[in-house]
């Protein structure tokens, strides 16, 4: 996998064999996730399936920022206001509203993505103890300092603050960017660790430097460290977090603990609107509910995500949206028919099939999603023009990659198969059958619906009662 801290291809290696610990940055639940965040996390999910699908056991962890995350936080006493605090008072209702009611619909997204739920999903509101205790290790240790406004993070005892996953340092960075100037902070780019609370702040707790809240980056320390540990495999966020979001989390964790925080980083780049082609009544900012009400299925943009690579990011457009959903219609077609003349049977994949090693070799090649697509297609081509037996092999490389895919190929493939019409008027023939004490036809459109459809006939007292494929019927 690529490093951004190595800024290199690096083979994995787990800390504890077997098992992959990672920390994904999670939203600030303020508003509604936008398709490019959402494009991050799809990417993220795709890391942890990869992991699963090599036998890995995965410990994932994603924060949701209730608290604390100012438009500028590199000053405690900047003139921007909490996002979270802009919303619940332009709504005028308490913040914790605002953030569990996104905070719900987020998880709502990516259940429609089939993006899987992290393990822990810790809220900022529910650790202020944790990161107070880091902040407290920090001033001890001479990497932190109190000032009239807040606690700051001093830079200038962290070498090389600012360079260990960006190139170039940050003076080079921001030259010509506004930085407010703060005659409390040491250092400029210092950054608050804790602020001081104002009379008029919706959030703050009691702490050792009195009422406030904390900053957003210790949030992500403290959460990723007393879940996964002082060091651990993977940190994964998007590519804007890169600077200064995720080099504050290294130099806070690793000068609290003396350790290397996370061995290796990954960032996901943007998801870029078509803006000109936008309608105007989203502004450039799109959710998955746009999506919907033009009638598409949110797995086609599942499906268009994966044709790219992480690291180059994907230019949406509806055009591209169409041809992935017109794809995922196509599959769902050519699956379901498939499904329907083996009788739902599928033969499970052998480890040196050709597809099946070929697609492995691709997600392990940097999670390379678009080779991965280009073996699901020719499984595909075999599910449409094959026999049967390659049919149900097909049907086995299908399920078998979604695993990773998260494309509900299984789900799609029962849907589309639903009983056939003779397959229902052999149950109601045999049903008579029964009635009529004629346990001969009976037996033998039992063994016929076994042999032609995949079905299952039991008798109950109440009845006969079919099953296929995990499905069950009367
Ligand atoms: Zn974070």
């Amino acid at each position: 996998m690529y490093d951004s801290a190595k800024r290199s291809l690096r083979e994995f290696e787990p800390i504890r064999p077997g098992q992959l610990w990672t920390y994904n940055c999670g939203p600030t639940v303020y508003d509604y996730q936008h398709i490019g965040n959402l494009y991050s996390y799809l990417a993220a999910d795709v890391v942890r399936r990869t992991f699963e699908y090599f036998g890995f056991s995965t410990k994932h962890v994603m924060n949701i920022t209730d608290a604390g995350h100012l438009v500028d936080d590199s000053n405690a006493d900047a003139r921007g206001e909490d996002k979270i605090a802009l919303s619940a008072r332009r709504e005028n209702v308490d913040p914790l509203v605002i953030a569990e009611r996104y905070t719900q619909q987020f998880f709502e997204d990516r259940k429609k993505l089939n993006i899987l739920e992290p393990h822990i999903v810790p809220k900022a509101t529910e650790h202020i103890p944790a990161m107070i205790a880091l902040i407290e290790r920090l001033i001890a240790k001479g990497h932190a300092y109190v000032a009239a406004d807040g606690v700051y993070f001093d830079t200038s005892t962290f070498p090389g603050y600012g360079t260990r996953l960006n190139p170039e340092p940050p003076d080079t960075r921001q030259a010509g960017a506004r930085v407010e100037v703060n005659p409390n902070k040491r250092n400029t780019f210092d950054f608050a660790l804790w602020r001081k609370a104002k009379p008029e702040d919706l959030q703050q707790w009691d702490s050792p430097w009195g009422r406030g809240n904390p900053g957003w980056h210790i949030e992500c320390s403290a959460m990723s460290m007393k879940y996964l540990g002082e060091t651990f495999d993977l940190h994964s966020g998007g590519e804007d977090h890169l600077f200064p979001h995720h080099e504050c989390e290294i130099a806070q964790s690793e000068a609290a603990t003396g350790k290397p925080f996370a061995h290796y980083w990954m960032h996901t780049h943007f998801l870029k609107l078509d803006s000109a082609k936008m309608s105007k009544s989203t502004g450039g900012f799109m959710r998955l509910s746009d999506i919907e009400a033009k009638g598409f299925d949110p797995l086609a943009f599942r499906l268009l995500s994966l044709g790219t690579s992480y690291r180059k990011g994907l230019d949406f457009t509806w055009e591209s949206l169409e041809a992935a959903q017109n794809r995922l219609n196509k599959w769902r077609g050519v699956i379901g028919d498939a499904y329907q003349a083996t009788g739902g049977r599928a033969t499970a994949p052998r480890d040196e099939d050709e597809i099946r090693v070929a697609f492995a070799a691709a997600i392990a090649d940097d999670f390379n999603t678009a080779a991965a697509l280009a073996q699901a297609e020719a499984a595909i081509g075999h599910a449409a023009t094959g026999d049967d037996e390659t049919k149900r092999r097909a049907l086995g490389l299908l399920f078998d990659m979604d695993r990773v895919l998260g494309l509900s190929i299984k789900e799609s493939a029962r849907k589309a198969a639903a009983l056939p019409e003779e397959a229902k008027r052999l149950l109601a023939e045999r049903e008579d059958a029964r009635k009529n004490q004629d346990f001969k036809r009976s037996d033998e459109l039992r063994d016929d619906l076994w042999k032609r459809f995949g079905i299952r006939v039991k008798d109950t007292k109440d009845g006969q009662r079919w099953e296929r494929d995990g499905r069950k019927g009367a």
